[in-house]
């Protein structure tokens, strides 16, 4: 103990340590708060540092040598400086990841997004007319032409389109759901609990793995509202199964008056077929099926920015238009921008699948993997020499996003096993790197999967990965 007291007392004062030459200077480079702020918290590491290295009987000397000390300050004051919201290189092989903030947008959608930020823009004038225009506007025109809907509306996310619809739609009257399509999606996005928010009340019917559409025809009485169809996003019953068809419900909806929501989830404007993929009904087929509102995901399977778009009959939207939660979930300039130049480029599905890198990572030719993903284990091996073994191997990647949640998209892989870490520090060490770099740890190694890295990311993560294994 004795040790410990002694060790702790050559621990210097914050005054003395921010008048050290190397520290001073600090000061004319970040605000002197944060200098300040970086010290304290050295020092209080350093005391933790001491106590539990001297009691888990460590090696306690250097702690509180003042070059030592400098270079942990220094190393705080440049953690403390840097943005917390920085680029991460995707090596996981999914690619709607919604921790890593989903689609990556298209050249043209960065392009419009870089003008929309930086000068004014005509958010709501019309250049026309002079007068006072919708900020749906730049969207509205392409979103009809590309899905045949009379109507559209865009907020900030699905989930708040989703909300918004059964409020207008649907409060304090029921919503027909079948008890197979009462999801949640990730994030607290639950069916049931978003229709209480909306103030809709939720009627189940059927069960888990079949609901007829006389299941729904027996529900329908003055109080209900909406027939609701949601698209079991991430999971799928198989087996003996039984679901109402948009069409049927559709059909329903005629004979009763009742109008007909689809959330379609992930939302696609591409036949995924094109990208050798399961059939899913597109949105432009979802409209076309008869459902009256039809709702999805900017940032899933479409490939653009966060948001919310609403489709479906005139008279329905002119009423969610008019709600005043429409105003609290509008979406900005920046997301009018990138999706209107993402939804420009739906209009050459050609020109869509080459440049939304969502699309082209979920249709990447399995040859053209196996080529990416032996270009990135020779520079690999390259950089851990003797440090880690590289292999290359056959898997599967995700969709993601909730999106084809059993669609195994085959590809390859790059398996690191290190020789003097574990898998799990060599995986911490990439993630805390600059920039940082996720893998996914797969019986036992490191996999870096090529298909979600983007252009030229193959030489970062190398160089990322020899800084992880302390070789430069
Ligand atoms: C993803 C999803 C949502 C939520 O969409 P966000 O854009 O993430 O808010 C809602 N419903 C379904 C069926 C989904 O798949």
């Amino acid at each position: 103990m004795a040790d410990i007291n002694c060790l702790l007392r050559r621990i210097p004062k914050v005054d003395e340590v921010l008048r050290t030459p190397g520290i001073e200077g600090l000061t004319g480079v970040y605000p002197r708060d944060m200098v300040v702020e970086a010290v304290r918290k050295t020092l209080d590491e350093i005391r933790q540092d001491i106590i539990e290295g001297c009691l888990g009987e460590g090696e306690p000397d250097g702690w509180t040598d003042p070059d030592v000390v400098r270079d942990r300050v220094v190393s705080a004051v440049e953690r403390m400086a840097r943005p917390n919201l920085r680029r991460v290189i995707n090596a996981t092989g999914v690619v709607l990841h919604t921790n890593l903030g989903r689609a990556v947008l298209c050249p043209a959608a960065i392009e419009a997004v870089h003008m929309a930020a930086s000068g004014y823009s005509n958010l709501e004038l019309d250049l026309e007319t002079g007068k006072r225009g919708s900020r749906y506007a730049p969207v509205e025109g392409i979103l009809a032409r590309l899905t045949g809907a009379e109507s559209s509306l865009v907020v900030n996310n699905n989930a708040a389109a989703v909300l918004l619809a059964l409020n207008t739609l649907a409060r304090g009257r029921e919503v027909i759901v079948s008890r197979g399509q009462l999801v949640e999606i990730g994030g607290s996005f639950r069916v049931p609990e978003v229709m209480e928010q909306s103030g809709a009340i939720l009627r189940e019917v059927g069960s888990t793995n079949k609901t007829y559409p006389d299941d729904y025809r027996r529900a329908v009485n003055e109080r209900t509202a909406l027939l609701l169809h949601v698209h079991t996003s991430n999971y799928r019953i198989v087996g003996f199964t039984r679901e109402t068809r948009v069409e049927e419900l559709a059909s329903l909806g005629r004979e009763t008056g009742i109008p007909v929501m689809c959330d379609l989830g992930s939302g696609s404007l591409l036949a995924m077929e094109q990208l050798g993929l399961p059939h899913e009904p597109t949105v432009q087929q979802t409209v076309a099926a008869g459902a009256d509102v039809v709702t999805f995901s900017g940032d899933k399977l479409l490939g653009g920015p966060q948001a919310g778009i609403i489709l479906g009959r005139k008279d329905l939207l002119d009423r969610m238009k008019k709600n005043p939660l429409t105003r609290a979930l509008r979406i900005d300039k920046m997301t009018v921008a990138a999706l209107e130049a993402t939804l420009r480029e739906y209009l050459d599905l050609k020109s869509a699948v080459q440049n939304i890198p969502a699309l082209r990572m979920i249709g990447a030719g399995r040859e053209n993997l196996r080529d990416r993903a032996g270009a990135l284990s020779l520079l690999l091996k390259e950089a851990a020499g003797d440090r880690a073994e590289i292999s290359m191997e056959r898997e599967h990647s995700a969709v993601g996003g909730g999106a084809l949640p059993i669609a195994d998209l085959p590809g390859w892989l790059v398996a690191v096993k290190p020789a003097a870490l574990t898998v799990e520090e060599l995986a911490a060490r990439l993630r805390k790197g600059n920039p940082a770099v996720m893998g996914r740890i797969m019986d036992g190694r490191l996999c870096f999967d090529v298909r979600t890295l983007l252009k030229d990311e193959e030489i970062i993560l190398a160089g990322a990965f020899a800084t992880a294994l302390g070789r430069e």
